[in-house]
């Protein structure tokens, strides 16, 4: 390709609403438009680095024997009602009605769908199977931002694994655990692979590839010397532990004038550490009021509440509806006396006594509350959220907790949606029985924008040579001095021909614009070509990444370049 013809828009500055690194630099570098909040157009440039990041996961999927398929974005109702997800799959599901008043649902996901046509199976013999694709999905965000890193409109390879039992699954899974491995080495990603809540996809098992990033919104939780790992939305820890003292024979009410959060009774005099107190919140749990207890300095998880209470609706209750249930604002809730209320507390307040908290009285804590004497607690979960510092579940030794960003999640299925749908085989026996299913996705925007987001430095891009829209520049400083534009032409075409993607600079600009440009868009090599250089007999090779530049004898340039390149692909 030839800049002068080229369709690559970069820009001198930021786009105004820009905060994520790669968001910056995907627009500035001319690899993506915002056509409306959440949608980007891909533009060549970008086009072309997707297609790549494309080609090395297909290579990857057939390597483990996975089929690839291309299927609807939009889909029947009907479909989405037998697995359950019509109706438990709320606002972020984009549905309209055709002309003839049928609803439809453009997919977000593809379970249902893959589902339904490995009905047709019908024998064990035809396990296992895996099937994919790359298709578009949509999600409707409620705040799409960050450029590529959160949107409504996406680009995913989704597979699907269809097996006889657990055993089948456990293999498939392993299988696309090493596969996503391999991908994310080849695309230069940093990844930790961590547990995970499986959210809305149900399911028993899930680990996601988690890529550490201050542009994430995702937080794990690591340990450095064991090496375990989980997303705070399902991590384990051990809390700092706690001495208490006796405590009273029984709670004691006391005044607490104008104390509204935990923070404030923690610094009134007479008050109590966060830690001495019991957080209490108050949830509606579909038709339900329930409290939670949570160590005054601990935070709830929401996922691991809603991943551990069965539940349609689940969510704080509002002001009125506490008043209603304690007689107290938030602020002087607390779990102690007869109140009728299911309470829920998490594992870190068992056996702690001389502890404060609301006495259902604006106005009034209790102290010498001794939790399992004073509160009627019905279940105690694990429900904190983990804190950088605490013990790690499995060696003590202390947790990291790191922003990432998401690259690829991985979930055990079995038969959620096969058991409803009725997509069943025969086993040995010529019994029918539900297909075992795992299903695991990559986005490929969103791998475009990691990439960016630890590949770039303050001139721009640095892409990795395999997914590096094109490979080499050939920069022509002089395009209209007829010795710079043939030698320029001929490196251009010898590249071309041993199968680099080039692009040849042989725009009539200032020498310093196609410098800037170049390294805007990160292109891994660029070969300078000027008339001092012919008259030594050299060309020039810059290393995007490193900025490192040697001269090249130009009788060998060619096929230096060409090694460099090669020998970087992977
Ligand atoms: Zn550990």
């Amino acid at each position: 390709m030839r800049w002068s013809s080229a369709f690559i828009p970069t820009l001198r500055d930021d786009p105004a609403d820009a905060e994520a690194v790669s968001h910056k630099l995907l627009v500035r570098a001319g690899f993506v438009r915002q056509l409306m909040a959440g949608h980007y157009s891909i533009t060549p440039l970008g086009f072309r680095t997707m297609r790549k990041i494309e080609a090395i996961i297909r290579q990857e999927m057939e390597k483990i024997g996975a089929q690839e398929f291309r299927l609807p974005c939009m889909h029947p109702r009907e479909i989405w009602e037998l697995s359950g997800r019509w109706d438990s799959v709320g606002e972020e599901m984009f549905r309209l009605r055709d002309r003839k008043g049928a609803d439809l649902a453009l997919g977000m996901t593809h379970e249902e769908i893959f589902t339904h046509h490995a009905a047709e199976l019908r024998s064990y013999k035809e396990l296992p199977q895996i099937w994919y694709q790359f298709q578009s999905k949509f999600r409707d965000e409620a705040r799409p931002k960050s450029g590529l890193l959160r949107v409504r409109e996406f680009t995913m390879k989704d597979s699907y694994s269809f097996d006889i039992d657990e055993a089948g699954l456990d293999f498939a899974f392993d299988r696309h655990f090493e596969a996503y491995r391999r991908i994310f080495k080849r695309l230069s990603l940093d990844v930790v692979a961590v547990e995970a809540s499986s959210g809305v996809m149900g399911g028993n098992q899930s680990i996601e590839f988690m890529m550490q990033s201050d542009a994430g919104e995702d937080w794990i939780a690591h340990c450095e010397k064991c090496g375990y790992a989980a997303n705070v939305e399902k991590a384990q820890s051990i809390p700092s532990p706690f001495e208490d003292g006796e405590g009273l024979a029984s709670p004691e009410k006391f005044a607490t004038p104008r104390v509204k959060t935990i923070e404030d009774l923690a610094r009134m005099e007479g008050g109590a550490e966060a830690a001495r107190q019991i957080k209490t919140l108050v949830y509606r749990v579909d038709d339900r009021t329930i409290l939670i207890l949570l160590r005054g300095d601990h935070q709830l998880a929401d996922q691991k509440l809603i991943d551990q209470v069965e539940a349609e609706k689940l969510g704080p209750a509002e002001s009125t509806e506490i008043e209603a249930a304690l007689g107290a604002s938030a602020g002087s809730l607390g779990a102690v006396g007869s109140h009728g209320l299911y309470v829920i507390a998490d594992e870190s307040l068992r056996g702690r006594r001389d502890m404060v908290t609301g006495a259902n009285e604006n106005g009034f804590h209790l102290r010498g509350v001794d939790v399992e004497r004073d509160i009627d607690v019905k279940a105690w979960l694990d429900l904190r959220e983990v804190k950088e510092g605490e013990g790690c579940p499995m060696c003590q030794a202390p947790l990291s907790v790191r922003k990432t960003i998401e690259v690829g999640h991985i979930f055990k299925l079995g038969t959620k949606y096969s058991d409803p749908m009725g997509a069943l085989v025969q086993d040995e026996k010529g019994e029918s029985i539900p297909i075992v299913m795992g299903s695991y996705g990559i986005g490929l925007d969103r791998n475009m924008a990691a990439i960016v987001e630890t590949n770039h430095d303050a001139n721009g891009i640095c892409w990795p040579v395999n997914v590096a829209p094109y490979e080499v520049v050939v920069t022509v400083l002089k395009p209209k001095d007829v010795g710079c534009h043939e030698a320029g032409e001929r490196l251009y075409e010898k590249l071309g021909e041993a199968g680099l993607d080039v692009l040849l600079d042989d725009r009539d600009e200032r020498p310093g614009v196609k410098f800037k440009d170049a390294d805007l868009v990160g292109i891994p090599y660029r070969v300078t070509i000027g008339p001092k250089g012919l008259a030594d007999g050299v060309f020039e090779l810059a290393r995007r990444a490193t900025g490192e530049k040697r001269d090249l004898p130009i009788e060998h340039a060619a096929e230096t370049i060409v090694e460099a390149v090669l020998d970087e692909r992977s």
